[in-house]
């Protein structure tokens, strides 16, 4: 075989995110994209606030800016910036040795993998998760264990500490969550924290907790989302502006590690040894200078939120059963009849697309994105009610 077994085998594996992409394409080809109702891809279509423009143009002719390779980590002066907001938002004292510039989330995670997991090393995560984390956490040879959330969608931490083993080594965290758009509470962070804590007292473990969250600041209803570096120590923020910035395609993020955290140092030297060794090098340069120079600057969240609205007023005014998001821009409503993929099905006769909620380790539910404009959330609903009918 040609290429390597496991990749023939990643390849082989069905993708629903992208399986609902292809089938919208058919669709578009066959009826217009104005008669399709793609819910499935949570790309952010809400433009980047005008100062991204503003200050990507001012950085062409800035004598500073030059295009050389730079340490893995970043542009100090950019971590610096990064440390000195994420601070005042974490409430612990980072500075630019803990921050680590990367390339996107995505690109971050792997580099925070890369530092901490061996193979066999387990990954906790409470389910349904975001389903890059597969892959990422099998790039290193580990192992992803997902443990089904409680009311709300809130991690259960009984089941999580029933489920802790002696190759535990990373708790994996994401609020505001993909594909549920729950905001874990101060209070449920505060017991992830005491219960690796006391697994620690128990076993002598170290258990990391990794929290991913690049929705961070797309939350609702007056909620901030609570900092896990307050609650435990042990921790590394994952995090990118593809969403906050809407500026995906730039590939641009960061991983800070809690000053606090066992063998901290090495910790965030290990993760830019990492970005260098998995071929990143260092995060996109010109992209650096611009997010380095727009701390605490968001898209419009009103959009998303009337959106939220919108949407959830609809579905539920027909009777699907889901649990109102206060974050992100992800709906995951129970799969009427209990068949997810009877539903989707059904949906997509009324060319509506959306994902199987197995694809986030969670069956009996569907993810719909509602980053789409208005129109298709208007123009969708007499295909959600007809669709209900027939479940
Ligand atoms: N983590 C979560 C929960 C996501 O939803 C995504 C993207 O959708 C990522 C990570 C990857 O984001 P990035 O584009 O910053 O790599």
């Amino acid at each position: 075989m040609p290429i390597a077994e496991r990749m023939a085998g990643i390849m082989s594996r069905p993708s629903a995110i992208r399986d609902a992409f292809e089938d919208g394409l058919k669709l578009k080809a066959l009826y217009g994209p104005e008669n399709v109702y793609d819910f499935s891809i949570g790309d952010p279509d809400v433009p980047p606030p005008p100062r991204v423009k503003e200050v990507l143009a001012g950085l062409l002719d800035d004598p500073s800016v030059n295009h050389a390779y730079m340490p893995n980590a970043g542009h100090h002066y950019v971590r610096e910036n990064v440390a000195a907001y994420l601070s005042g938002i974490m409430g612990a004292h980072l500075t630019a040795e803990q921050i680590i510039m990367t390339v996107g989330a995505a690109g971050g995670l792997n580099c925070v993998f890369k530092a901490l997991l061996d193979p066999a090393d387990e990954v906790l995560v409470p389910a349904p998760y975001f389903v890059g984390y597969n892959g990422y956490v099998a790039n290193h040879g580990a192992r992803l264990v997902p443990v089904r959330t409680g009311p709300g969608f809130q991690p259960d931490v009984a089941a999580l500490t029933a489920a802790l083993t002696p190759a535990t080594k990373v708790l994996l965290i994401n609020s505001p969550n993909n594909p549920t758009g729950a905001v874990y509470t101060e209070q449920t962070i505060r017991a992830l924290a005491e219960m690796l804590e006391q697994h620690y007292r128990d076993s002598g473990r170290r258990v990391y907790l990794v929290s991913d969250e690049p929705y961070r600041s797309i939350i609702y209803d007056g909620l901030a989302a609570p900092s896990v570096m307050k609650a435990y120590p042990h921790s590394v923020v994952v995090t990118s502006y593809s969403k906050e910035l809407s500026l995906p395609g730039e590939r641009i993020g960061f991983a800070a590690v809690h000053p606090e955290a066992e063998d901290s140092v090495r910790l965030a030297r290990a993760v830019a040894v990492a970005n260098r060794v998995l071929g990143f090098v260092n995060a996109p340069s010109l992209a650096q200078h611009l997010v380095g120079r727009l701390q605490g600057l968001t898209v419009d969240i009103g959009i998303y939120r009337r959106r939220r609205d919108m949407i959830c007023e609809g579905l539920s005014r027909i009777g699907y059963r889901f649990t109102r998001p206060k974050g992100a821009f992800y709906l995951f409503p129970e799969a009427p009849g209990g068949d997810e993929a009877r539903f989707i099905g059904l949906l997509k006769e009324e060319r509506i697309l959306a994902v199987p909620g197995s694809g986030f380790g969670c069956p009996g539910y569907f993810r719909l994105s509602y980053a789409v404009p208005d129109t298709t959330i208007e123009n969708s609903l007499p295909g959600f009610a007809r669709a209900f009918e027939k479940a």
